[in-house]
């Protein structure tokens, strides 16, 4: 079936569905009373009118309660939607995260033409950017491997400390200025002398573990209906993608490459110490049970399964991640050292990676006293 609509089928309740697609192109619409849109993306575009941010305050199931809608066709495409993006179920995100997710794009079909929307995706995911950064600097500059541990205000400098993993070397620089774009979470660990109340503010964040597993097949599946990007109801995961769709020829034969996405949404520490486990078997036999309900020939085709675990995938925007008051702390420059990362926003998407990277470069532009040209026109 095309397209992610579980009253397709059928189904006695698409009055609902009617509600909410008119609640949500409402919101998609509204502008607030700075002109500002209810949701837009990057989230710092957003209107300020608190009767939009108190959403932030509810969780999504509570705000899908409020408005009556209770029917299972709908409260699966909303956990859908807060599990594909935010690595939770309606009752663990937010309600402005979740509107978000629907309003912030022009997703309604009446909205198409006057809007029209695409999904960008290539071969090699997020490593084509990587390399298109990486392409201008020498060997001396590019530094693999290297993880920054501690940061520490030397002067009006900052002193970072930097461990290569594979040999333990280890390397001290000095800058007049830093973006750490690494994960929140580890920040107190990492940067000395962090206020307590920022570190705080950054230590309640929940990161969503992740599985994600390549599955190599020998041949090309030949089922008819099997899109990019495949979703099952009755399935722990969000989907698969058929690697296939995006360039036959980053495969060198004829096979299939099936990626499967399983966001580890119970409890997260929890779910980490699984994933600290080492036998990837019992995760590879999981992902197999789920494909080949609808795959049934899989088995005689796999030639093998990468499994990639990731113990914190995400950040999950819970009720007051995103305009809470730690929210501001979290975001606050420490010195000479200024926060990025998808996690300064509390949104987990490429684009607010984008926007955070951008507008703590350009502070640090501004603390140096160097000329630039803003990217970030209209910011609040
Ligand atoms: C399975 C999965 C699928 C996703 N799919 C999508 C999607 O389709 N679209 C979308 O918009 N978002 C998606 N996301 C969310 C995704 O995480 C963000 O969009 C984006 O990658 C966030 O970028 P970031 O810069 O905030 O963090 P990251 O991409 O996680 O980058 C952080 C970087 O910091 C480095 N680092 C961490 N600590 C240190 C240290 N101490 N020293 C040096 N380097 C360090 C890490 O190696 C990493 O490269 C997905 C996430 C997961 C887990």
């Amino acid at each position: 079936m095309e397209g992610l609509n579980p009253f397709a089928g059928g189904g006695g309740d698409s009055d609902q569905l009617r509600a909410f697609e008119d609640d949500m192109l409402h919101w998609t619409l509204h502008r607030g009373q700075d002109g500002r849109r209810a949701f837009a993306m990057p989230l710092a575009y957003s209107t300020a009118d608190a009767d939009v941010r108190e959403l932030d305050g509810l969780t999504m199931a509570e705000y899908a309660t409020r408005q009556g809608w209770s029917s299972p066709h709908l409260c699966w495409m909303i956990d859908q939607a807060c599990k594909d993006d935010y690595g939770g179920l309606a009752g663990d995100i937010s309600a402005w995260a979740g509107i978000h997710y629907f309003a912030c794009r022009y997703y309604d079909r009446r909205l198409r033409d006057e809007y029209p929307t695409d999904t960008l995706t290539w071969p090699g995911g997020n490593q084509f950017l990587v390399d298109g950064l990486a392409r201008e600097l020498t060997s001396e500059e590019q530094w693999l491997q290297t993880a920054v541990v501690g940061l520490s205000a030397e002067g009006a400098a900052v002193e970072a400390l930097c461990i290569h993993a594979p040999t333990g070397e280890r390397l001290r620089v000095r800058a007049g200025s830093v973006v750490y774009a690494g994960k929140l979470h580890t920040a107190p660990h990492v940067v000395s002398g962090l206020p307590t109340a920022q570190r705080q503010a950054m230590a309640q964040l929940t990161y969503v573990p992740w599985i994600v597993a390549a599955v190599r097949l020998s041949e090309e599946l030949a089922d008819v209906g099997l899109a990019w990007d495949n979703v099952l109801m009755d399935s722990p995961s969000v989907g698969y993608i058929s690697g296939r769709h995006q360039s036959p020829q980053t495969l060198q034969h004829g096979g299939e490459v099936l990626v499967y996405y399983l966001p580890l949404v119970g409890d997260p520490a929890m779910a980490r110490k699984q994933l600290l486990v080492d036998d990837p078997q019992p995760w590879a036999n999981r992902v197999m049970a789920d494909l080949t309900r609808v795959h049934p020939q899989l088995p005689d085709l796999v030639e093998g399964i990468d499994i990639c675990r990731w113990g914190h995938g995400m950040v999950r925007p819970s009720p007051g991640v995103i305009w809470g008051p730690q929210a501001a702390l979290r975001r606050q420059p420490f010195g000479s050292i200024t926060f990025a990362s998808s996690d300064a926003g509390g949104l987990p998407l490429f684009e607010e990676a984008l926007f955070a990277g951008i507008a703590a470069a350009e502070h640090c532009l501004h603390e140096l006293d160097m000329p630039y040209t803003t990217s970030l026109h209209g910011m609040p």
